[in-house]
């Protein structure tokens, strides 16, 4: 069984990360499962960019293969906000400030356009690393509509289903998702390396 510590703490993404990759021989531990309790400082000024900092931190600490994402949502009639400050956009980190705060600046844009974005990282010992990004297209609704996934879920409509994220379950919205876009493209090569990893 080999470890890859993934870099982050939150649950939802850790279950996104496990039901996508689905690797028996993989055993994920989270930041806090592992005992790193630094805080890792995103400055980057992109999706990759972040998402390289938080692998490479905690693999370079930790010694091991780590993998993280760092994702947001931009929104076209926002000038693409809220972006890399996604998470915090509303100052407090909570889901329900945040998409109070999107809901109130896109009131008179017509332009509901939206994405998702995700780049994920896998950073090796030996400095080598992956990198990939990927997008998942919807439109944010005024009306708030279901109650699975986290963040801006509720609010964020798929064409294609007919229903916003949050109203699907976590095996259809990973038929789209922009996490599991961004890791199926790595998928290969990381359970290859595995297979040679000891
Ligand atoms: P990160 O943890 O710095 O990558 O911040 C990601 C933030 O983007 C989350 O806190 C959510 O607000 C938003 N986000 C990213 N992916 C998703 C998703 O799949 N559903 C809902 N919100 C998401």
């Amino acid at each position: 069984m080999k470890t890859v510590v993934i870099a982050t703490n939150n649950k939802n993404k850790v279950k996104e990360f496990k039901s996508i990759l689905n690797n028996p021989n993989i055993e994920f531990k989270t930041l806090k499962e592992i005992g790193f309790t630094e805080d890792i400082i995103e400055d980057g000024k992109t999706f990759k960019e972040n998402a390289l900092i938080k692998a490479k931190t905690v693999s370079k600490k930790l010694n091991c293969i780590a993998i993280s994402d760092d994702s947001g949502l931009e929104c076209r009639g926002l000038n693409w906000e809220p972006g890399i400050y996604s998470a915090r956009y509303a100052g407090t980190h909570d889901d329900e400030d945040n998409n109070q705060l999107l809901l109130k600046n896109l009131k008179n844009v017509s332009d509901r356009y939206a994405r998702y974005v995700c780049a994920i990282c896998v950073y090796y010992p030996n400095d080598e690393y992956l990198l990939e990004q990927d997008y998942c297209e919807g439109k944010i609704i005024d009306d708030r509509r279901g109650t699975n996934g986290f963040g801006y879920d509720p609010y964020f409509y798929v064409e294609e289903f007919g229903q916003t994220l949050a109203e699907v379950p976590l095996e259809k919205k990973n038929t789209i998702s922009h996490r599991q876009k961004a890791l199926r493209k790595i998928k290969d090569k990381i359970n290859e390396d595995f297979s040679i990893i000891r």
